[in-house]
């Protein structure tokens, strides 16, 4: 479990807290989604899940982080490393070495892993992940799409119980952005992995997550299945990219239309629609 009790983080020398009183339990097996403007915290919230706040940015904190059981302020980088994966926009950062083999065993030969289990866990995921072809490449010349893959599995390899992943998609083209959400999917669906997934381009995802957390200024600001936060009208109004087709059944409501509850996917919206009178 994932558990944040009044948390507030301030980053050194700024007056403004990043993150504000936080307070959200993520239970183990969830699929989360947290979206939210620039600049409302999401970044920051899953640099509080690998310890990077405070143990790398430094800062002043209030309250208490625990992932798995682990106390943040407490345990190193490398303790939480083998209980939380994490993955950040841009994959070219991620990379350390030049080989995808290479690169996938480096988190494990940093945690001293025995030579044999390193080998097996690279045989593993680079299975799980789809990528075994991609074994002897040159990291720096795959697609960004692939280098995603690498970091993904380059986390995974250390059969982490959370994932999270800061907008992974955001610098990649649609088809490469749509497998990785699926492995994803996968992930969650037949691993039991946590995760924790920030993706600004909510109709992609929300018809597979089991919940939506909406961040502003610092603090979470709604947070419950998909269709209950999107019964809100706060998203929209703090700019959050609600989909369009919850847009749409939301104003059919509002011109007095009898939609019951708010479609997800193209496949609910097609049978809101056709039950809508002639
Ligand atoms: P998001 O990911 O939702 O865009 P961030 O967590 O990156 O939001 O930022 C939250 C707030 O913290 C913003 O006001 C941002 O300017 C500030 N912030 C982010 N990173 C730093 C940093 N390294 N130093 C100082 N302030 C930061
Ligand atoms: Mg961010």
């Amino acid at each position: 479990m994932i558990k944040f009790e009044n948390f507030t983080f301030y980053y050194p020398d700024t007056r403004n807290p990043a993150l504000k009183e936080i307070n959200l339990q993520i239970h183990d097996g969830e699929f989360v989604l947290v979206s939210g403007s620039s600049g409302s915290g999401k970044s920051s919230l899953c640099r509080c899940l690998n310890g990077l706040i405070p143990h790398f940015y430094g800062g002043r904190v209030k309250g208490k982080v625990e992932i798995q059981g682990l106390n943040v302020l407490e345990n190193s980088t490398n303790k939480l490393a083998e209980k939380v994966g994490v993955v950040f926009q841009d994959p070219e950062n991620q990379i350390v070495t030049m080989e995808v083999e290479r690169e996938i065993a480096f988190g494990m030969e940093n945690l001293g892993f025995p030579k044999s289990l390193i080998l097996k866990r690279i045989e593993e995921t680079l299975d799980t992940v789809g990528i075994s072809h991609l074994r002897h490449k040159n990291v720096h010349e795959l697609s960004g799409g692939e280098k995603q893959k690498v970091a993904i599995a380059s986390v995974l390899a250390l059969h982490p119980e959370v994932l999270v992943l800061d907008e992974p998609t955001s610098q990649l083209d649609p088809k490469s952005s749509e497998e990785i959400l699926m492995l994803l999917e996968k992930l969650n669906n037949e691993l039991g992995i946590t995760v924790l997934l920030v993706e600004h381009r909510l109709e992609r995802v929300v018809h597979y997550v089991d919940r939506l957390i909406i961040m502003d200024e610092g603090k979470i600001v709604c947070d419950g299945k998909p269709r209950e936060v999107f019964n809100d009208d706060l998203p929209s109004k703090i700019g959050v990219a609600v989909p369009p087709i919850v847009k749409l059944a939301k104003r059919l409501r509002k011109e007095g239309f009898p939609v019951n509850g708010i479609p997800l996917s193209i496949k609910e919206a097609r049978i809101t629609l056709s039950r809508l009178p002639k």
